[in-house]
């Protein structure tokens, strides 16, 4: 019988969408109907202080202008907390997580007077400060009411894995082929603020689970997030979907069509009348 495909495209209304995310929209509509799968659409807004709803209203009319048709409902991630919060627990309750209290500057400071600094998806390594911290010294801050983050202990998780002999992890990439996932290199992660009672990393790890996505279709760009996803799959004993992480649009001087960039919003180009779905022809046929 013939696996069944699903797919989503999974923006952060934090702005407008360029024309990179058309392509990464279109490419992700495109594999789901020629594999007669479906195509989800989810609305990352995890962080309520950068997610603006104007911008979501855009991306509904950005995707429709360009013919994608998505499959209701849609998944809000800001109205899921509960089910993030359910596999943070988990974690939590098999000892894989302890509490940070650095400040970005705390963490700045200790950087500089390291040896070597180095970087992950998440921007530089943690220096696992708080990790050295006893359990009195965790309560006693907590108590105190300072804000903290929960960090994954990425030695404690792997040790977990391999005692359980789930380890070395791989996942099938449409474009690379097998990989090994390499996870370590990224640290102990932040899976919950407390802003934020979730991460990325955790939210879109559980939602490709709940949603029973079989392809997760998005830009080389989130390549290393990967390396996270896969192990937090293994942690939490979800099904690992095939990935296919596609080469990221360039402009006429290769460079990058991202949302900072300054390069046409697809609002833009809808307002002033161009044609979406000879547009979505035209980047489909670059890929
Ligand atoms: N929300 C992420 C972004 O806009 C994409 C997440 C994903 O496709 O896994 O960059």
């Amino acid at each position: 019988m013939k696996k069944t495909f699903i797919t989503r495209f999974a923006p952060s209304p934090t702005g407008l969408l360029h024309l990179g995310h058309g392509f990464s929209a279109l490419l992700a509509y495109t594999m789901s109907q020629a594999n007669d799968g479906s195509f989800l659409l989810r609305i990352e807004d995890i962080d309520q202080t950068r997610c603006r709803d104007e911008f979501t209203q855009e991306i509904y009319k950005d995707l429709s202008w360009l013919g994608i048709k998505w499959s209701e409902p849609v998944r809000i991630q800001s109205q899921h907390f509960a089910d993030y919060e359910k596999y943070l627990n988990i974690l939590d309750n098999m000892d894989l997580l302890y509490p940070c209290f650095c400040t970005r500057a705390d963490i700045k400071k200790e950087i500089a007077n390291a040896p070597s600094a180095p970087h992950g998806f998440d921007g530089v390594v943690y220096p696992q400060t708080c990790k050295k911290l006893s359990v009195s010294e965790q309560t006693q801050k907590q108590q105190s009411g300072a804000p903290y983050a929960l960090r994954l202990d990425m030695e404690k998780a792997i040790a977990f894995l391999k005692a359980k002999n789930n380890w070395p992890l791989y996942w099938q990439d449409e474009i690379k082929g097998e990989i090994t996932a390499t996870p370590v290199e990224q640290g102990d992660i932040v899976l919950a603020r407390k802003e934020t009672p979730t991460s990325y990393h955790l939210a879109v790890t559980v939602d490709d689970h709940l949603e029973n996505i079989s392809h997760v279709i998005r830009g080389v760009d989130l390549f290393e997030a990967t390396h996270i996803h896969r192990l937090l799959q293994a942690l939490l004993g979800f099904e690992t979907p095939i990935y296919h992480h596609h080469a990221l649009l360039v402009d006429d001087d290769g460079q990058r069509l991202a949302k900072r960039s300054g390069s046409a919003t697809l609002k833009s180009l809808r307002e002033h009348g161009d044609d979406g779905i000879e547009l979505a022809k035209k980047l489909m046929d670059k890929s």
